[in-house]
């Protein structure tokens, strides 16, 4: 420092004295600039350009760089700056004039005087000194405050570049904890911590709050303290942290120079090396969490608003970021239980449909029987009305049945050789006379140009049909139904099928035609009284469709009609000869003797009597062994075995008669099962065992004798 500058402060009279002296009376007009000039709130001096000697100080001058001398004859960089003892190298009096030595523009600049450390924006211009003298003006207008106000703004920045980063990496992500080490690097790097680290709080068993270092991220030869036993489990009274607990806990951030703290906090901060911290609280859910804190191991740093402000947002993050955590986690374990939920409601469906539907087969069986007998006009319709009462309630538990299996995934498409006309021709023929009553018409168009022959699942198809045209035709009091086929050729065999079923009816509103796939829902529940329906065949059919590989839609606007377009894939093939199918070619059989082997005593009944009205014999027996000792006993032509029975079931026992190790039992005997329900997975294994044919309950009598006739002929065919 320059020794001039240390002497004594002039007193304002004084400078008012040194400034008439050095102005003589004649120079007025400039003294009154110089008078301005001095009264300025910037550092104003002039300084002559060649020598450098300070001619004028203005007193802001005077105070801002603390000067205290009579100046006249010093140079301006022994006074102005701190150890100089030439030129500044910064100095722009070479700058000031033109080449014709006339004072040229102002240079301006910014510049950290080394004398107060204070930020000036500096304009220099030569101007003409009163005697003639080339000088220097220089006005300086003192911008630290906003110097440090771009400080704190260019770490604020920094430090929200990283927040940014990690609110990215958090929230990206439901497991926050795998970016935690990225986080605290980067966090400490953007502001310029010696360490950075997250304290997470738990319960002891007592109900005491401790706290735990869970990461910690340190700087180059900063000691790192995850291991300090200090640090781990510990109350926040028995770290004499007290009263951080008070204040992270309210949301409040702990920071500062840790020599200003509390001396208990001391006692554990001080051997850390930590010169000054600053803490934030982290809260999940509302509660709080835990903290994030922020070391400088070097310095008593003042953390200015942005570096606080941006810790405490990175420390939201993380908390946000546990509550999606905790939700992700919840919404994990709802799922499960909602799937289990539904298993099991699937379960229950399925099951208690099937307990439902057996007893139910056997009184439609022994309705079917009695209109055998002899009865008159009256008892004739009574019965007929509990036949169709009886089959609507069957249809409602087949839905149910079906709906809860497709929903398992326990449902699997056949693949089996059909006819698509025959398919067309034989939903037509249900339902037209229907429609001709309500005085509607029903019209079929396939496009002629498709194939003949298909392999799918005919009467998964026929059930979807079913639903669309019955819905059609339900739901028309007037007009049309129409059902339009067309199709083309995909990959290889592969074949889309295209299905339109249009109407003229009463139409879906709006608002309803969205959820009309969910089950049991219907567009109207007036017209659901009017028209009856369990509001389960849509959802059933598209789900079909989905196993078809396609899909079902529906168009409709209220009052004029609805369209229910659906497509599924199948493959081509070629149309079978007559000849091919000897199963059609039976012709009926009479006085066989028959082994029916059911546990369910009516169903038994009533099969029995079906039988014995077609002319037939037949033994029952309640289960497999006396299905097999009845065998031994007696040579039957054919044996009707249920699969589900106790003791030993149909599967079983058709297995040992196959296997041939009875010589009393004919192992080639044709057996057809009868099954509960026809699903693939089960046939298969049913004929896989052994049995000739299978015919799923609950079966009408014409349909028995059908595949009874068939059975016996084909394998007397195959024989022969
Ligand atoms: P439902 O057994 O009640 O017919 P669906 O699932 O087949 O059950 O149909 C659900 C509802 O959708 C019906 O109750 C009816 O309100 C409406 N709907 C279906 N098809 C038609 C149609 N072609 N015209 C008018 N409304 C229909």
């Amino acid at each position: 420092m320059s020794s001039d500058r240390n002497k004594k402060k002039l007193a304002p009279e004084e400078r008012l004295a040194f400034l008439q002296k050095s102005f003589p009376e004649h120079k007025v007009g400039f003294r009154s600039l110089l008078q301005v000039l001095n009264s300025l709130d910037a550092v104003v001096y002039a300084t002559d350009l060649q020598t450098d000697e300070i001619l004028f100080l203005n007193k802001k001058a005077v105070d801002a760089l603390n000067l205290s001398t009579d100046y006249s004859g010093c140079k301006c960089w022994e006074v102005l700056q701190e150890g100089q003892n030439e030129r500044c190298p910064f100095c722009t009096n070479d700058l000031l004039l033109d080449e014709a030595g006339n004072p040229g523009d102002s240079i301006v600049w910014e510049f950290q005087n080394t004398l107060n450390d204070r930020w000036y924006l500096i304009q220099d211009r030569a101007i003409q000194w009163w005697d003639g003298r080339m000088a220097r003006l220089e006005i300086a207008t003192d911008i630290t405050s906003r110097k440090r106000y771009e400080d704190i703004l260019s770490s604020r920045n920094n430090i929200l570049a990283s927040v940014n980063r990690i609110a990215e990496r958090m929230l990206r992500e439901g497991d926050w904890k795998k970016y935690l080490d990225e986080t605290l690097f980067d966090l400490g790097n953007a502001s310029e911590a010696d360490r950075v680290y997250i304290f997470k709080n738990s319960l002891t068993a007592d109900g005491r709050l401790t706290m735990s270092q869970l990461q910690e991220w340190v700087s180059d030869g900063v000691s790192p303290q995850i291991e300090n036993p200090a640090l781990q489990e510990q109350t926040y009274e028995d770290v004499g942290a007290l009263r951080w607990k008070q204040m992270l806990s309210k949301g409040e951030i702990v920071s500062g120079a840790v020599a200003d703290f509390p001396e208990g906090e001391q006692a554990v901060l001080v051997p850390q090396g930590i010169k000054s911290l600053v803490a934030a609280p982290i809260h999940a859910d509302g509660e709080w969490w835990g903290f994030l804190g922020l070391d400088d191991c070097k310095r008593e740093r003042d953390w200015n608003y942005g570096e606080v402000e941006a810790l405490s947002t990175a420390a939201r993050i993380i908390g946000s970021a546990i509550v999606r955590e905790r939700m992700e986690d919840s919404m994990c374990l709802a799922n499960e239980e909602a799937l289990l939920a539904n298993e099991a409601k699937s379960q229950f469906l399925a099951n208690m449909s099937h307990e439902i539907r057996t007893p139910l087969n056997g009184v439609l069986a022994m309705v079917q029987l009695l209109t055998h007998t002899d009865l008159n006009e009256e008892q004739r319709k009574l019965l007929d009305h509990a036949k169709t009462a009886g089959g609507s309630l069957l249809e409602i538990i087949n839905d149910i049945l079906d709906l809860s299996r497709i929903e398992a995934g326990k449902t699997q498409l056949e693949e089996t050789y059909f006819e698509l006309s025959e398919v067309v021709e034989g939903v037509h023929a249900s339902f037209v006379d229907t429609a001709k009553l309500k005085g509607v018409s029903l019209e079929v168009d396939v496009d002629s140009h498709l194939p003949e022959a298909f392999i799918g699942d005919p009467a998964r198809l026929r059930q979807i049909l079913f639903n669309l045209v019955g819905n059609a035709v339900k739901f028309t009091p007037e007009g049309s139904v129409r059902l339009k086929v067309s199709g083309h050729a995909l990959q290889g065999d592969r074949y889309h099928l295209d299905f339109v079923v249009e109407d003229t009816g009463i139409g879906i509103p709006e608002d309803r035609l969205e959820s009309i796939f969910a089950p049991f829902t219907q567009a109207d529940e007036t017209f659901n009284r009017r028209f009856g329906g369990s509001g389960l065949g849509l959802g059933i059919a598209q789900k079909l469709c989905h196993l078809f590989g396609g899909d079902l839609n529906i168009e409709s606007t209220q009052g004029e009609g609805t369209a229910a377009h659906f497509w599924i894939t199948v493959l081509k093939s070629d149309p079978k000869t007559v000849e091919d199918d000897l199963f059609g070619a039976s012709e009926p059989l009479q006085n066989l003797s028959i082994l029916l082997a059911e546990d369910n005593r009516i169903n038994a009944i009533a099969a029995k009597r079906f039988l014995e009205m077609a002319g037939h014999e037949v033994t029952t027996v309640g289960n497999g062994i006396e299905a097999l000792d009845a065998l031994k006993k007696q040579s039957f032509d054919c044996v009707l075995m249920d699969v589900q029975m106790p003791e030993m079931d149909g599967l079983e026992a058709i297995s040992r008669i196959r296997d041939g190790k009875f010589p009393e039992i004919d192992s080639e005997i044709p057996i057809i099962a009868l099954t509960a329900h026809a699903m693939k997975g089960d046939r298969e294994q049913f004929l896989k065992k052994g049995a000739d044919s299978y015919i799923s309950k609950p079966f009408e009598v014409e349909q028995l004798i059908k595949v009874l006739c068939d059975t016996i002929g084909k394998k007397k065919t195959d024989e022969t």
